[in-house]
């Protein structure tokens, strides 16, 4: 028996604990071999502890191969953000693609959101000026902006996208947009085979509505990756189907693009699918293809089936629907 691949697990709030537990099943039905730690963090977390991010989760997390996380609700910053710095994961990878057989806007839609994950506005550098005056300050550097422009022109090249569209309001955000645009362009110079294109945010937005099928791989700035990525996830059927994950040169986080879905929470209602997506990317982050494969074509599977939660003109629940695709699982 292989030695199992070590994962942190932190299933945080909300929806978060039932599509986390969805997910690790699929993963446990794959036959790779895992060993999976539980942490706590979150707002339940907050409550019980005092603190949302406990050093022993945050120790956890380094300590692990992978980690593989739900869903945190008020104390999001508090987690997640801090997670993905002190990891110094610098890409937050989201891949929207419709499935077929699902109702939604775009039945063909493949969008990659590569988006910035360490500076932006998300450095939380806000400050009060004077009462009624608040600042907040954006950083974008070059060096930044040219590791996640390499990291999106490679992905683009291994995974066979013609085109990367990089995202900007250079046009008001002279500094800070004209050097993320700067190192994009200087970048896209060592990828000739790719088709390298550029678009105000804004109009950006109203196209993804009106013809997403022009658009492949969008590199952004942190917020603007955040957005837009809810605006994919709408094109093709909605939050529950959209996971994410957050790459350094060491360390790897999982994560449904969702929170904690507070309306829908502990009703055995949440789709699991975005988590089971993480699932699948994590496999192929450790090579493991066929694994990956399985659960891909399995989940398609009973998505084209209706074997799915309400969301997507299903009637099963988080767990039943985690099952329907173990029965469609090879091996
Ligand atoms: P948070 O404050 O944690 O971000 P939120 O409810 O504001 O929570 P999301 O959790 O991202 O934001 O979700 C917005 C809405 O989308 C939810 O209220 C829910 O109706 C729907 N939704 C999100 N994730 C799922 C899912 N996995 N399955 C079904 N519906 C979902």
């Amino acid at each position: 028996m292989s030695t199992p691949y070590q994962i942190a697990v932190i299933p945080g709030d909300g929806i978060g604990v039932e599509v986390v537990e969805a997910a690790l099943t699929i993963l446990d039905a794959t036959g790779v071999s895992f060993e999976f730690n539980h942490y706590e963090a979150g707002d339940d977390c907050k409550a019980k502890h005092g603190v949302a991010l406990p050093d022993e989760t945050l120790k956890g997390a380094t300590d692990a191969q992978a980690v593989f996380f739900g869903a945190a609700g008020d104390t999001a910053a508090e987690v997640i953000l801090r997670m993905r710095k002190e990891l110094d994961t610098f890409v937050n990878l989201r891949p929207s693609k419709a499935f077929q057989g699902a109702e939604c806007l775009y039945p063909k839609t493949n969008i990659v959101i590569v988006r910035e994950n360490t500076e932006g506005i998300y450095m939380g550098l806000e400050k009060e000026i004077n009462p009624g005056e608040m600042h907040a300050t954006r950083v974008i550097t070059e060096a930044a902006s040219t590791r996640i422009a390499k990291y999106a022109f490679e992905y683009a090249t291994q995974n066979e996208y013609d085109t990367v569209t990089a995202i900007h309001k250079s046009n008001v955000m002279r500094l800070t947009d004209g050097l993320f645009l700067k190192c994009s362009r200087t970048v896209a110079k060592d990828y000739p085979n790719i088709n390298y294109e550029e678009q105000l945010v804004d109009s950006a937005a109203t196209l993804m509505v009106m013809d997403p099928y022009r658009f492949q791989v969008l590199l952004t700035p942190n917020l603007f990756g955040d957005i837009l990525s809810d605006l994919a996830a709408g094109l093709i059927g909605g939050l529950g189907l959209c996971p994410s994950a957050n790459l350094g040169d060491k360390y790897a986080l999982f994560e449904p693009v969702h929170g904690t879905a507070p309306d829908i929470a502990g009703k055995g209602l949440a789709n699991p699918t975005a988590a089971i997506l993480c699932a699948s990317m994590m496999l192929r982050h450790f090579g493991e293809l066929d694994a990956a494969k399985n659960v891909e074509s399995s989940l398609e599977t009973a998505i084209a089936n209706k074997q799915s939660t309400a969301d997507l003109g299903g009637s099963l629940s988080t767990m039943d629907m985690a099952q329907a695709i173990i029965n469609h699982m090879k091996g």
